[in-house]
């Protein structure tokens, strides 16, 4: 049996407090505004370039590095490395999206994976958080995933394998990072929630 509750949304009739919570909070509030990252070229011409520019200072860098580090044997074996644990990394960032979305929301959001436009994303649509607490999950994965990537590898003797992995990351990372500062230039958005076309933002009326 199932009841409606707020916002056109259906909830079970065991609808748990803090769901009841959520209902009051949200009729307080109005939509701001819908950000569709898939749907937006320009934004993601941006995207293209901010990664574009991050691999580009980052490979750079690790060049001078791999000349002022000669003891790091970059063999076939070393690019074997590289690209294996790139590609392990981005099911692991989506795990962290995911585990961040369950601690913020107490466990209540509903967490689907999904793999479209060659890009594997996680989605809790319909999960409401204060703009903090989602700009936390937004860069949950960029900061812990980048700073393993970094930080492993070179306490392993493998700085520039840590290095290149880290920007590789990074640089895929500017989708969460445009949303992030989406987020942050509309400081009347009080509340995010996750869409299935991207992320809306909610003021308090
Ligand atoms: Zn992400």
């Amino acid at each position: 049996m199932r009841t409606l509750c707020c916002a056109n949304r259906l909830y079970t009739t065991e609808i748990p407090l803090r769901h009841v919570a959520k209902c009051f909070t949200m009729q307080r509030m109005r939509r701001l505004t819908d950000i569709e990252l898939l749907d937006d070229r320009a934004l993601q011409q941006q995207m293209v370039w901010a990664s574009m520019s991050i691999l580009g200072f980052g490979v750079v860098i690790g060049v001078i590095a791999a000349l002022a580090l000669p003891h790091e044997v970059v063999g076939p074996l070393w690019f074997v490395a590289l690209a294996f644990l790139s590609v392990v990394a981005l099911p692991v960032h989506e795990l962290v999206h995911a585990g961040a979305f369950m601690l913020l929301t107490g466990f209540t959001a509903r967490i689907r994976f999904g793999f479209t436009d060659w890009m594997l994303y996680t989605s809790a649509a319909g999960t409401m958080l204060r703009r903090r607490r989602f700009c936390a999950v937004l860069l949950a994965p960029t900061v812990l995933v980048t700073t393993a990537l970094l930080v492993v590898p070179w306490l392993r003797g493998f700085p520039l394998l840590g290095w290149f992995l880290a920007v590789i990351h990074l640089a895929g990372c500017t989708g969460d990072l445009a949303y992030v500062h989406i987020i942050r230039r509309e400081p009347k958005a009080t509340y995010v929630e996750d869409t299935e076309r991207g992320i809306a933002l909610f003021y308090d009326a």
